[in-house]
């Protein structure tokens, strides 16, 4: 057993993991009186939000671009507690057949990319002249051939699904596909929650106020094990992979991974138009994205970071299909048997979180641990 793990049996909880699921766990366990031991196997807190300054002295997010959104005025709320906010609206462009276009798609995408100059009225008949009847929508393929048709699928969606998945639109459950909507009018911003910030101060900053408690002691790069780990006091909350607490009994859960490309241009004060550039088509990687968009930084230097799915690696992604739903399954009913364990997190509900979804279901887990249901 890791020494760093050893006393676990002293404290009234342990929480594995230091991202959004951990931390609020822990920081409302300590707010009503409970000891927390936090361990992640990484070396730093803030799970996949992590930020930190690159050798040019940018804020970079080492783990790929994160953008909060939500509509939960709540979980905005709880968060505030622990930083102040810079107004962030994300845009995105995708480069197709060499051009850049707004994603979602909207009447500037189409006008653009088919030499029209429609109004929303035209861009809906456009829409409704090509879209393909495939309800109900099952698959992602039926969500994208359903609100835009063949041409536009091809051009915006089978090609990136492809690389980011390693499986064809068809193969993922509707879900994935139905994050991206599909608009008549102008608007370009990829997300239209009614918060959208970044943290001023970067996430890890935000992490640091959350964990800063009397009652939470945190340990990095402290890996757990059930196995050899005493049981704490009161209660274990687990946001790794589920299927790694179980030993993978059933088999491993798939998931997705990533290699980030960071790079810093010296002489470069802008490198891309929006905060993203997909490339659904041209190239191995997915996207790019240049931080200075994302953080309002100024500098005469740019720090950008490209994405290239991968196989095998860290587990950043659930790949939501049935199979997998069904293996999930099967390891959730385990989890229920367990008492004194809460799985709470994108990698322990094996659900594609966002941020904010995740803080949802960390604040209901440790109010059902609390004996409070306010908080869900
Ligand atoms: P994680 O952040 O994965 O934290 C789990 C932690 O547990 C990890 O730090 C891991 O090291 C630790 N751990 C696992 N097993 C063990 C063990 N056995 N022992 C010790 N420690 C362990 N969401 C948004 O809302 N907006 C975005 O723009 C956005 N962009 C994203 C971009 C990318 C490339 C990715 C991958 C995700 C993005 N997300 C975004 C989703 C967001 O990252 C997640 O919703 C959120 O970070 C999940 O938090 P979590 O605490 O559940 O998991
Ligand atoms: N997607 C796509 N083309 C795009 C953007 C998204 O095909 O230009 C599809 C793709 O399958 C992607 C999914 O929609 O994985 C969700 O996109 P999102 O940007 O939400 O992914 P994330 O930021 O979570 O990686």
């Amino acid at each position: 057993m890791t020494a760093a793990l050893m006393d676990a049996g002293d404290f009234d909880a342990l929480v594995v993991g230091a991202g959004f699921a951990g931390s609020v766990c822990a920081r409302q366990l300590a707010d009503a009186g409970w000891s927390v031991l936090v361990v992640d196997a990484r070396p730093h807190i803030g799970g996949n939000a992590f930020d930190t300054r690159d050798d040019a002295g940018l804020l970079i997010h080492p783990y790929g671009p994160h953008i909060f959104h939500t509509n939960g005025k709540r979980i905005f709320e709880y968060l505030s507690r622990f930083t102040t906010w810079r107004f962030y609206e994300h845009r995105v462009l995708a480069e197709v057949d060499g051009a850049l276009h707004p994603i979602p798609i909207n009447r500037t995408t189409i006008n653009g990319l088919y030499g029209l100059d429609l109004d929303e009225a035209g861009v809906e008949a456009f829409l409704a002249e090509r879209r393909t009847d495939r309800s109900p929508a099952c698959s992602s393929e039926d969500v994208v051939l359903n609100s835009v048709g063949a041409d536009l699928c091809e051009k915006f969606f089978r090609g990136y699904t492809r690389k980011q998945w390693g499986l064809d639109l068809s193969e993922l459950a509707a879900g994935v596909a139905a994050r991206i909507p599909t608009r008549s009018n102008d608007d370009d911003r990829y997300f239209t929650d009614s918060f959208q910030f970044m943290p001023a101060d970067g996430y890890t900053r935000m992490f640091e106020r959350m964990l800063d408690h009397p009652g939470i002691t945190v340990r990095t790069g402290v890996r757990f094990a059930r196995a050899t780990t005493p049981k704490p006091r009161r209660q274990l909350v687990y946001s790794g992979p589920i299927d790694q607490f179980f030993d993978y009994c059933h088999g491993a859960l798939p998931y997705r991974s990533l290699r980030f490309e960071h790079q810093h241009l010296a002489g470069t004060e802008r490198f891309q138009p929006t905060g993203t550039v997909n490339y659904p088509n041209e190239h191995a990687y997915t996207r790019i994205t240049e931080f200075k968009h994302l953080t309002g930084e100024t500098s005469a230097g740019t720090s950008i970071v490209r994405e290239y799915p991968m196989a095998d690696g860290d587990p950043f992604y659930p790949i939501p299909r049935p199979e997998n739903e069904a293996l999930y399954q099967r390891y959730k009913a385990m989890a229920e048997q367990e008492t004194g364990v809460s799985f709470v997190g994108r990698l322990a509900q094996y659900r594609y979180y966002n941020m904010d979804q995740v803080v949802g279901a960390a604040l209901a887990a440790s109010a059902r641990l609390l004996g409070r249901e306010d908080a869900a």
